[in-house]
């Protein structure tokens, strides 16, 4: 994998709506994992290939929460970038199911 400070599309991504997170994740998959019908949480494998797994809180109840747009042509953006403090420390945007990266390594 190459790295830089360029954002760079890493993949696109598929969406599905859940009602429970599976136990695992498929690499290429933004879960919307739902209760009640109701966004909860976004589960996606990290895009940066170290493999984490990722459970974004899109409850605004909580903090810190992500806003989660489902389009009309059914994919999903996520707001805002999502940074990791630990592990990778990637940024990751999701925008129209389309995966970037900022990785600073
Ligand atoms: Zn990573």
């Amino acid at each position: 994998m190459v790295r830089g400070l360029e954002t760079q599309v890493v993949q696109t991504y598929i969406n599905k709506r859940v009602e429970a997170r599976p136990a695992s994740l498929d690499p290429a998959t933004l879960y919307v994992v739902c209760r009640d019908g109701v966004p909860h949480h976004l589960s996606m494998v990290c895009p940066c290939g170290c493999k984490r797994e990722l459970d974004i809180n899109l409850k605004t109840l909580y903090e810190p929460a992500w806003k989660l747009t489902e389009h009309a042509d059914k994919t999903v953006s996520l707001y805002p970038a999502v940074r990791l403090n630990t592990g990778c420390q990637s940024t990751i945007w999701v925008n129209y199911n389309n995966v970037k990266l900022n990785g600073e390594k």
